[in-house]
């Protein structure tokens, strides 16, 4: 039984008739850019997550660069994120003008760890950007007291994690500016580039609208980019939108289906929850010792399972932050978990039966190893 990583095309066939007819809306009306499809997605996603402002854009990393100038980030301030992420976190603050300045995760959650941010903290950091990275809530609580006892604003990158909560809140709610990606395979994708930003501060909301569209229409107040979402995307999450509650409580399930499968073998390490949270499981995680990952991966790659490693080389290891100078262990945590990490497959039409033959595959590989 093969079991591939993701199964977009399953996702689409579910609504095809409601895609279908979005689409061919949109082009019926040539709403492409801009327009009610756009304006209609902004307003449905604000009310979900409960902000009064979503701006629109192209993508997730847009939505970061966004961000950042919107909070006034000065050429060569600081700001603090984690090494364990996809480059968009930490590139957006170097476009942005400002240093990037990595800090370790928790070991077992892979999110910033709090412990490692205040060290970090100088004159010149201004900021501090969290991710919930694989669906699973950082810290907040912690984060958020450093960042107001040294006047620093939080941005959260949400791009894994689209109806998290934290203590019973939506993440994207808790910090200064929050950010989406609408990648394909995010827990709410579409199908293109897409993404967005919600803040709750009317201020920053109009800079970025007005930022984002080239600084405004016949008068260009400030200049801007040009970054945002076509109707063609806007109606196809318009769509989905209302289906990612039951999606993302399918990956609950399946991640719940692996605790049951895998919990007894000991060289599997499941993700750690943390308490007073609900996660949405973008990723499933899970770590094996050091030098048995690749050969397990390959095995599993013989019976026809899918799997991922997000990510292989943690940000400050990367060439392009060669300039840092950071030694690989000066980050013990992210240096040791990128060589640990195995995803697995997960997605919200991935059934028990496909869960469970991935389970013995690991079983079997294990066992014998
Ligand atoms: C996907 C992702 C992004 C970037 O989103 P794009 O829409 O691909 O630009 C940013 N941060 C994280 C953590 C992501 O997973």
């Amino acid at each position: 039984m093969p079991v591939p990583f993701n199964d977009l095309y399953a996702q689409y066939r579910s609504l095809q008739g409601e895609i279908d007819a979005a689409i061919a809306a949109v082009i019926r009306e040539s709403a492409f850019i801009r327009g009610h499809f756009v304006e209609t997605f902004e307003a449905e996603f604000a009310q979900v997550l409960g902000v009064p402002h979503c701006i629109s854009c192209a993508n997730g990393t847009d939505a970061l660069y966004i961000a950042i100038k919107a909070l006034g980030l000065q050429a060569g301030e600081e700001v603090i994120t984690t090494a364990h992420t996809w480059i968009s976190t930490a590139e957006t603050i170097s476009q942005a003008g400002g240093r990037v300045v990595f800090c370790d995760t928790e070991p077992g959650r892979f999110t910033l760890d709090p412990q490692g941010i205040e060290a970090r903290i100088g004159d010149r950091t201004r900021g501090i950007i969290v991710v919930h990275l694989y669906g699973q809530p950082a810290d907040m609580d912690a984060i958020l007291a450093i960042a107001r006892k040294h006047n620093l604003w939080v941005i959260e990158d949400c791009a894994q994690a689209h109806l998290a909560t934290y203590k019973g809140k939506p993440v994207g709610t808790l910090g200064d500016i929050s950010t989406f990606s609408f990648y394909p395979g995010k827990n709410l994708g579409a199908m293109g580039d897409a993404g967005a930003i919600v803040t709750q501060n009317c201020e920053l909301a109009q800079w970025m609208a007005l930022f984002a569209r080239h600084g405004g229409k016949g008068q260009h107040q400030i200049e801007g980019i040009n970054s945002r979402m076509d109707g063609l995307q806007a109606a196809i999450l318009s769509v989905k939108l209302p289906h990612l509650p039951q999606w993302n409580q399918a990956r609950r399930q399946i991640a719940q289906w692996y605790q049951d499968h895998l919990a007894e073998i000991p060289q599997l390490q499941l993700p750690q929850v943390r308490p007073d949270v609900e996660p949405v499981y973008h990723l499933y995680v899970v770590q094996v010792q050091e030098g048995d990952r690749d050969r397990l991966r390959q095995q599993l790659q013989q019976e026809g399972i899918a799997t991922g490693i997000h990510y292989p080389i943690p940000l400050h290891e990367q060439p392009a932050y060669a300039y840092l100078g950071m030694a690989p262990e000066s980050l013990p945590v992210a240096h040791q978990s990128a060589r640990r990490i195995l995803s697995l497959p997960i997605y919200p039409e991935m059934t028990g039966e496909q869960v469970e033959w991935v389970s013995t595959a690991l079983h079997k590989y294990l066992k014998s190893s």
